[in-house]
């Protein structure tokens, strides 16, 4: 039992935990009831966010909060009955943005995006996918004439951060991305962020990887998670597995698993959606734009243009809510010449804990269980680091990022 591990879901934060306690001489079992990468690693909009460093809940969040919750708004929808049943957890996502926590959440988002660029080139690289990485950043775009100073202050913001951004006029926003129509007046060039092409392609590279170098994955539904003697056994609808060490590391699910051992992580999700659309005669995007008044990423992915919705706060299995995805779909034709919609409406959830950084760490109590989840708006870039925090851990070596902010107990008591 000494050196395995059970690692428990493939999304970009299990596969990139079993990579690298392989790495470390670990056998690792990697068990997913899909196959992976299909599920939020998948439908993701492949943006590698180096510059995701200000947290969801920040102070500014509460001048917009009266707009926000009359759902009139499409970066936010929300349902009341969630809201009603669960209110606990609102109420400290709220408290958790208050203007005190934003100095030490904005540097632990930074720790743990700074390589997050790197990380994914090295193991694209080794993967055999690097033609997937775009390394000419992101472009957010204002429509509205306040985007002057709004992109300045971020502008201001970032650079105080040592992230560099290139403001742009109308004139500037054509020259970056000619393609585009001349709506917007204001936009914020950030070369330090990439993208991919297909996020879970990427994800189920990562996976084959790890298989190539021996690892094991099994695709089996994991019932429960149990203590044994000297170590964790997980029962799946195809059998029982056991090792020295568990990784939960299954998203917006990392909950269902733990609540039976008496471990309530806090976590909730923001759910999301995204739908390609097919571009008009030659039109092209050469990467992910953010449109800030309308709420949504569009990026330029294999399968088309992927338009990514803003958050529904809704219970995370509920039929779907398309308001916000409808609405979106209309703005972007609006910014970009789009034809027809190609294939189903995808839905997928952030795992999201109440103060918007992830759960990286041993659960309190419990040697041997360790939890990586809850990465929230960013998991798709986070994943490698949170992989090699855990690993490190696991194995006393000190982890490429400071874990206090990360650690179970701030909700696990
Ligand atoms: C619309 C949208 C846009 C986004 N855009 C970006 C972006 O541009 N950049 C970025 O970095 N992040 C982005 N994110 C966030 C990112 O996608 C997530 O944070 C990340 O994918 C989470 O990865 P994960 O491995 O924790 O979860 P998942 O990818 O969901 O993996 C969890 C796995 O657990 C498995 N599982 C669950 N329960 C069980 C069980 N009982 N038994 C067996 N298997 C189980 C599931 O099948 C799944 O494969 C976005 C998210 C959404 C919804």
């Amino acid at each position: 039992m000494t050196r395995t591990a059970l690692v428990l879901g493939a999304g970009m934060v299990g596969v990139s935990c079993a990579l690298a306690l392989q790495k470390r001489g670990f056998t690792v079992t990697l068990i997913d009831r899909r196959e992976p990468g299909r599920e939020t690693s998948y439908g993701n909009a492949g943006v590698l966010a180096r510059s995701s460093i200000a947290p969801l809940n920040n102070p500014s969040l509460y001048g917009k909060l009266a707009g926000y919750l009359g759902n009139g708004h499409p970066a936010l929808n929300l349902s009341w009955r969630r809201a009603l049943t669960r209110p606990g957890w609102l109420l400290r996502f709220l408290w958790e943005g208050r203007p005190s926590q934003a100095a030490a959440r904005i540097a632990a988002l930074d720790s743990i995006t700074a390589s997050t660029v790197e990380r994914h080139r090295a193991l694209m690289a080794e993967a055999g996918v690097a033609h997937r990485l775009r390394e000419n950043g992101t472009l957010k775009l204002w429509r509205s004439e306040a985007g002057h100073a709004a992109a300045q202050a971020e502008h201001h913001f970032l650079k105080r951060h040592g992230i560099a951004s290139r403001l742009l006029d109308r004139q500037g926003i054509s020259a970056v991305e000619p393609h585009l129509n001349p709506i917007f007046r204001a936009g914020l060039l950030i070369p330090s962020n990439a993208s991919v092409d297909s996020p879970g392609a990427v994800t189920a590279a990562y996976a084959a990887l790890f298989a190539g170098r021996g690892g094991q994955i099994v695709q089996a539904e994991v019932k429960a998670l149990t203590r044994q003697d000297a170590g964790w056994r997980a029962a799946t609808d195809k059998g029982t597995f056991e090792a020295g060490i568990a990784v939960v590391a299954l998203g917006p699910w990392s909950g269902d698993l733990l609540k039976p051992l008496g471990l309530d992580p806090r976590l909730d999700v923001e759910r999301g959606y995204h739908r390609h659309l097919k571009p008009e005669a030659r039109a092209t995007l050469s990467r992910p734009i953010y449109d800030v008044d309308a709420a949504y990423f569009m990026a330029p992915m294999e399968q088309g243009y992927r338009v990514t919705s803003g958050v529904d706060l809704s219970f995370r299995d509920a039929p779907d809510a398309h308001r916000q995805i409808d609405g979106v779909t209309e703005a972007a034709r609006e910014a970009f010449p789009l034809g027809a919609v190609a294939g189903e409406t995808w839905r997928g959830a952030r795992p999201t804990l109440p103060d918007s950084l992830p759960m990286i760490g041993e659960a309190p109590g419990n040697p041997g269980l360790w939890l990586a989840f809850g990465n929230q708006h960013i998991g798709f870039s986070t994943g490698p680091i949170t992989g090699e925090m855990i690993a490190a851990m696991v194995c006393g070596e000190t982890p490429p990022a400071d874990p206090k902010p990360f650690r179970p107990e701030r909700y696990i008591g």
